[in-house]
């Protein structure tokens, strides 16, 4: 097949979050599997300046209309493996930047003319580069503008650029709602600003197009696939996503094995498996190091990778702050977001330096570290698409404590319910409801024939993006 997947993110280029792994790791794995693989991104700083870029050529220049303006750029393409090639949407006003979104304090106002200036960017290419596409896939709300614009596309030319499009929500919380006048700078035809079209509460919602347009709509997890045609998970669209019932399917993000295995991976002091787990305790020294807590510690190490927002229950972990303070146990914490959350966690950790460490840095060796290091990894999140970390812990073998939401809930089982094939701990997304999967943490930490059980089930599990890959190949065809 010839496949075009489209985001905003792409590791190993430009990575705020999950989306860059997902995007990343099944665009090479579908590229590994024979099909013809182009990704688009926005030209970000990042990406036009990563190693693999910078032979890039230009293959495109681009004069887009956003309104009654004309906006210029180029498309340049760069190809880091077979059947792959990666295009970026370049426009140095837009993408050169060292932010996605934001400066880090507030969105970027231009955010609109910069998604649709992308979105645009790709129907251009797609229309004058003869990509001839059977899958467009497009990725959360910077590219859901684009199967209704492939769609005007083809309608005003005359001509087919993608057989199918697909839609792929991997975080209903972030919608891309903007303010009415934005939707001139569509140039889409009037009768869409409305309520079967992408007018929103009188603004306009740019993932409502995406869920509204596309021939197929994806979720990361079945679990959410399910929870956000309700209120209390669908943030407003689940009415909008309740239309698609018969088009929605969920499937799992994969793990990336090459990145996150313990027993290649480059970012730890040690390697390990489940045969042998001395390189675990490497780890876990190194760690203990790290975070500046004694060496000889023995009460288990809790660990949270995450960025600091309310989606990840930050604060059920500092309504727990007692918990972390007063047993014999560690608490280390990468993460950086919220600041208030950062500062109530800075100050934990001033307070009890010896039992719990905060690093506020994007640190992709750290991450690793406590993944690899911690005997138990903390996720209570209020609401997850699919989550990651759980996954990567269970690989880790470090036992996962996450609440039973979304890919979550997919994903790990409670070892307490299921003595039989359990491999995590799991609890309601609230304060009092994780302090007893803490507390759960504790005895079993401390019975280790258990603890061991648990481990090695979590560490045989399969999460490669060799299956996720596959069951988005045969959902594909489907749609084909
Ligand atoms: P989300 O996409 O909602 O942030 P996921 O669990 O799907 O959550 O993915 C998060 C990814 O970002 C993981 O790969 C995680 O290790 C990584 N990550 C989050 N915060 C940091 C950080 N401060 N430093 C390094 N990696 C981080």
């Amino acid at each position: 097949m010839k496949i075009v997947e489209v985001a905003s993110e792409l590791f190993p280029y430009v990575k705020t979050g999950g989306l860059a792994d997902a995007v990343g790791a099944l665009s090479v794995a579908l590229a590994d599997h024979g099909h013809e693989v182009s990704v688009f991104l926005p030209g970000y700083r990042a990406a036009a300046e990563h190693k693999d870029a910078l032979g890039a050529e230009r293959r495109l220049r681009l004069k887009i209309e956003l309104g009654d303006q004309f906006f210029t750029g180029d498309v340049r393409v760069f190809s880091p493996r077979k059947n792959l090639r990666i295009f970026l949407i370049c426009r140095e006003e837009f993408f050169d930047r060292r932010g996605l979104y934001g400066n880090g304090e507030r969105d970027y106002e231009d955010n609109a003319d910069r998604f649709i200036f992308f979105c645009k960017g790709v129907v251009e290419m797609l229309r004058l580069g003869e990509l001839q596409a059977d899958i467009v896939h497009c990725h959360d709300w910077q590219a859901a503008l684009l199967p209704v614009l492939l769609r005007e596309a083809e309608r005003r030319h005359g001509v087919t650029l993608a057989l199918k499009t697909i839609f792929t929500i991997h975080n209903i919380a972030y919608q891309g709602v903007l303010p009415r006048s934005v939707f001139a700078r569509t140039n889409l035809p009037d009768e869409l600003y409305h309520i079967d079209g992408l007018e929103y509460y009188a603004q306009i919602n740019l993932m409502k197009g995406g869920i509204l347009f596309a021939d197929r709509v994806t979720t990361v997890s079945p679990r959410y696939a399910q929870e956000i045609q309700t209120p209390e998970f669908g943030c407003g669209l689940d009415g909008v996503v309740q239309t698609r019932a018969e088009d929605i399917v969920g499937l799992l993000n994969g793990v990336d094995n090459s990145i996150w295995n313990p027993a290649v991976d480059a970012l730890l002091p040690a390697r390990y498996s489940a045969v042998n787990l001395a390189g675990k305790q490497v780890c876990r020294a190194e760690l203990l190091k790290r975070c500046g807590f004694a060496a000889e510690s023995k009460g288990p190490v809790f660990g949270i990778v995450a960025r600091l927002t309310e989606q990840k229950g930050i604060d059920f972990v500092l309504a727990n702050a007692d918990f972390f303070a007063g047993n014999d146990v560690r608490l280390a914490v990468l993460g950086s977001g919220d600041k208030r959350m950062e500062n109530e966690l800075r100050q934990l950790a001033e307070k009890y330096p010896e039992r719990i460490f905060l690093s506020a840095k994007l640190d992709e060796t750290m991450s690793h570290l406590i993944e690899a290091g911690s005997d138990f990894f903390v996720m209570p999140s209020v609401f997850e698409p699919c989550g990651l970390n759980q996954m990567y812990s269970q690989v880790y073998g470090t036992i996962p404590i996450v609440s039973r939401v979304g890919g979550l809930f997919d994903t790990v089982t409670d070892a307490d319910l299921n003595p039989a094939t359990g491999t995590g701990l799991m609890c309601d997304p609230n304060a009092a409801s994780l302090r007893d999967a803490l507390q759960r943490a504790l005895a079993l930490y401390a019975d280790k024939p258990r603890h061991a059980a648990v481990q090695q089930r979590g560490m045989a599990r399969d999460f490669s993006w060799q299956i996720a890959a596959k069951a988005y190949e045969r959902m594909y065809q489907e749609a084909l």
